[in-house]
């Protein structure tokens, strides 16, 4: 199979995604929201708006979404028992889990680090001067107390019910390690969820590969009502968070990646093409987790005993794209209202955002909520977030691309670390014809 065809997918993606934004565009200019149409048919209005846009695309669009968040529960408890079933020392466990979170936290304090840096070289709150739009309430910060107890489950089946990753994480970990010691029935046990991993991983690549469908739908009802006019004095924050979030990905990543395992960090960026993209039209690290699984297994060759794990963890803890967001946000919104941050209000925030990215489920717009947080413990008006919504949700794609990236660059190096690791599989050239599939020949 040639290179051409063997990036179908992601091809494909690109392709839906560029038409539903044009659309989008088109669509908008020919049914501004005030009521001036361009062209005043009420018939087409109807037909666009009614059918089109608020009917088939929200419809797709929607299904999409809601078909990758209906496997992440499924999936990540599956894969997380046929992980540590598979670990020949389960006491491994707590060696793996320790890695991963140490370095989820150190990543996303660099990321904070490096927006602070950023917001106050370029200061992009200077000059601007705008009346609050929305008011916002702190919530508190969780103590981290009850963050440790809360993630162990009274009820499971309320966390599978809830969705709850962390909860479900744990009694996935405590029922493979059960299964693990639980001799031959253990080993029948094991083997029918290998068995049902198996057909989840193939219900995975069955949605990926209507993924360029779904993507032009959530990107064409997206960009129909997505204003440009918001982003006026906005712009310079926006390049501004825009700018750190790809420095992070395409400069922090690849350097934290060669020098703790020397791989070619150009193939991680590469392989990693079609889950950005999942998670940039989802703008959840949630639903991208089934994708994100997919790629850090077949793709960068990490041994499912690691990702299994190290995957879904990361979508729920490690978010240094919301972090990145929340540090020029802090900043921004401390020069607008003529606030002056000393060094401690700095680290403070580094801390709090590190801190609260833990324990916040990877879905969209959550970031926001969390920047409550974060300027309430330095003492800025919470208000502030009412001047940054506006573009928020383009950051917020872009962000949980940075997000799920990170999460992968972790799992691959804890998963090289423990040996958990192929590295032909890495080398080898973005094959994803076995992701492809022929709906009519459901059986070849
Ligand atoms: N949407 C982000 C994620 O799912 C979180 C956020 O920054 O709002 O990773």
């Amino acid at each position: 199979m040639n290179k051409e065809s063997a990036n179908s997918l992601t091809r494909r993606i690109v392709i839906g995604m560029l038409a539903g934004i044009s659309l989008g565009w088109i669509f908008q200019w020919l049914l501004p929201t005030n009521g001036d149409l361009l062209i005043p048919l009420g018939f087409f209005d109807f037909a666009v708006r009614g059918f089109f846009v608020d009917g088939l695309f929200e419809i797709g669009g929607q299904i999409f979404v809601t078909s990758l968040k209906m496997l992440v529960v499924p999936l990540v408890f599956v894969s997380i028992i046929c992980g540590t079933c598979s670990l020949t020392d389960t006491s491994k466990l707590g060696r793996i889990g320790g890695r991963a979170i140490a370095l989820y936290l150190l990543t996303t304090a660099i990321a904070i680090t490096i927006a602070i840096g950023a917001g106050l070289l370029f200061n992009p709150g200077e000059g601007v001067n705008m009346a609050a739009g929305t008011t916002f309430a702190a919530t508190e910060a969780p103590s981290l107390t009850q963050v440790i107890i809360d993630m162990f489950p009274s009820n499971p089946f309320d966390a599978f019910a809830k969705g709850n990753m962390l909860q479900i994480i744990v009694f996935a970990l405590l029922f493979g390690i059960a299964i693990a010691l639980a001799g031959d029935a253990g080993e029948r046990i094991a083997k029918q969820f290998e068995d049902f991993n198996e057909v989840i991983m193939r219900l995975v690549v069955i949605l990926m590969n209507l993924a360029p469908y779904g993507v032009f739908c959530l990107m064409t009802t997206l960009f129909v009502d997505l204003s440009l006019s918001d982003f006026g004095s906005l712009i310079k924050y926006f390049f501004v968070v825009f700018g750190v979030l790809v420095v992070h990905a395409l400069v922090t990543y690849p350097v934290i990646l060669k020098v703790l395992t020397g791989l070619n960090p150009i193939i991680f960026i590469k392989k990693m093409r079609t889950t950005a993209l999942f998670a940039f039209s989802t703008a959840s690290s949630n639903a991208t987790i089934p994708s994100t699984m997919n790629t850090a297994t077949k793709k960068l060759g990490v041994h499912n005993s690691i990702a299994s794990f190290t995957v879904p963890m990361g979508a729920t803890i490690n978010m240094d794209g919301t972090a990145i967001m929340q540090g020029v946000a802090t900043v921004f919104i401390a020069q607008v209202f003529n606030v002056d941050l000393t060094i401690t209000d700095f680290l403070m925030v580094i801390l709090t955002a590190t801190l609260a990215s833990i324990g916040t489920a990877g879905v969209p717009g959550v970031g926001l909520i969390m920047l409550a947080m974060v300027l309430a413990q330095v003492g800025l008006p919470v208000e502030g977030i009412g001047l940054i919504i506006g573009v928020d949700r383009l950051l917020d794609m872009v962000r949980t691309a940075v997000n799920i990236t990170g999460d992968s660059m972790v799992t691959l190096v804890v998963g090289k670390s423990e040996g958990q690791f192929d590295e032909t599989i890495y080398n080898s050239a973005d094959d994803t014809s076995r992701d492809r599939i022929d709906f009519h020949h459901l059986k070849d």
